[in-house]
């Protein structure tokens, strides 16, 4: 078989070797806990992979389901005392899964070739459809379409994902941020911000939000009108290729020398865009750059707080909140005291802790979409722990986990709590400062 770069065969022997089989990963696996089979845990798909890179097993189609059946939630590298780098085990196995085609089909082939590779590499073309699917919601075409219960016509896959579609903000990034912001106060630092795909098309206003913050604590921000997506879902499933595409498509983007930091505030694409310098440690163009990239690249709470962000004098307008650890934010960028120390800074937030607050809610990329049973279950237990806590709103910062929980919320007839990311609430405290009589 053919091997690309980054293949189990071809990566760092080393690697592979650090799991000792301790398992101390195994109770914090969400995919072990389901079904208690030593396959579906972080040791067993060690164990496998192993098996591949040394030539004692085929990749073969169960092998490519186990791969996909693991969430990438990276729950176990935080449980792990040899630091096993399971990201870069990940990848390289949903890679090696791809190069040998064992999960194609027609219908797979069709939907990866046009949305992977057609409309997550072309940042335009995803506003377009965006806007289309703005227009359709916002003229009530949607709501007469599941009022008349027209979905009925649609294929089961499609009428399962219907009432999940995100709903689309009026205006995107490029139209509520300029190019180049500056602070009243003197600047006292220069920062670039990534706006993300999914982001960029839902959550716009976090985007917003993210500027707000950095002008209050006197940051000049740079934010380029149409940036590409980090590949973060490219190499999640697979084809490194794009995902190496994308990221020299983001270093030719942004300088990382002419900024102090270069903030994300997607935890799932932090995760993916601090690891620039592996991605394209074999690039001799882009090697160089992208350490210089993975060293400036910082979660926006995680940036606040290194610059001892200023706290906010007036009250956001939550009270009680919860706080819900995007997997790649915590495991994955190892960020989790920072968020709550944000929402504990703003004046009159009551934060209650939710039990398992670090456990996947389920949504994992497109999980939801490619094990919707367990990615299901997931969903429920995180809406139990979150009601438990009683808190009116949720705060969380990753868009799928955003995503997830607000529909698993209104799924529930949940009319009353809301889903915030932190520097939202932040921003808003801040901007009630000015508007205090
Ligand atoms: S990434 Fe998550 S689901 Fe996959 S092995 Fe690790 S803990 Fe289990
Ligand atoms: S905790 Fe780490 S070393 Fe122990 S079994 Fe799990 S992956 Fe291997």
């Amino acid at each position: 078989m053919k091997t690309g770069p980054g293949s189990l065969a071809e990566m760092d022997y080393s690697v592979l070797q650090q799991c000792m089989h301790c398992g101390m990963c195994l109770p914090t696996c969400p995919t072990y806990e389901e079904t208690k089979r030593e396959r579906h845990s972080p040791r067993g798909r060690i164990a496998l992979m192993r098996a591949i890179a040394d030539g004692e097993m085929e990749v073969s189609k169960a092998f490519g389901e186990e791969m996909y059946y693991c969430l990438g939630c990276l729950a176990c590298t935080t449980a792990c005392p040899a630091g096993v780098d399971y990201p870069q085990l990940f990848e390289a196995a949903r890679a090696e899964v791809e190069e040998a085609g064992v999960l194609e089909s027609p219908k797979r082939n069709a939907i990866r070739a046009s949305v992977l590779r057609g409309l997550f590499t072309r940042p335009r073309l995803l506003r377009l459809i965006g806007r289309l699917l703005w227009i359709w919601q916002a003229s009530g075409g949607q709501s007469l379409f599941r009022r008349l219960k027209l979905n009925r016509l649609l294929p089961a896959n499609l009428r399962r994902l219907e009432p999940q579609a995100p709903a689309i903000n009026r205006q995107f990034s490029h139209q509520l941020i300029r190019p180049v912001e500056r602070p009243a106060a003197p600047t006292r630092r220069r920062v670039a911000v990534l706006t993300g795909c999914v982001q960029d098309l839902a959550f716009s206003d976090i985007n917003r939000a993210t500027v707000d913050v950095l002008l209050a604590n006197d940051c000049e921000v740079h934010t380029p009108p149409v940036q590409p997506c980090c590949g973060s879902l490219h190499a999640h499933n697979g084809d490194l290729a794009t995902a190496r595409e994308l990221a020299r498509r983001q270093l030719d983007l942004i300088d990382p020398d002419q900024f102090d930091a270069i903030i994300s505030n997607a935890g799932g694409c932090g995760s993916h865009l601090r690891h620039y310098d592996h991605l394209l440690t074999d690039d001799v163009r882009y090697a160089a750059k992208a350490i210089a990239w993975s060293a400036k690249l910082r979660d926006i709470h995680e940036y606040l707080v290194e610059i001892s962000f200023r706290a906010p004098t007036a009250p956001a307008d939550a009270q009680t909140v919860t706080y819900h650890e995007s997997c790649h934010l915590c495991h994955g960028q190892k960020v989790s005291a920072q968020p709550r120390a944000i929402l504990q800074a703003i004046p009159g937030v009551e934060l209650r802790e939710c039990a398992e607050s670090t456990w996947c809610c389920g949504s994992a990329g497109i999980y939801n979409i490619t094990q919707p049973e367990t990615s299901a279950r997931l969903q429920e237990r995180k809406l139990g722990h979150l009601a438990a806590t009683g808190a009116g709103t949720v705060a969380t910062a990753n868009p799928g986990c955003h995503l997830q929980i607000a529909n698993g919320l209104s799924a529930g007839g949940d009319t009353t709590t809301t889903v915030e990311h932190p520097i939202v609430l932040l921003a808003r405290a801040y901007a009630a400062e000015h508007s205090r009589p």
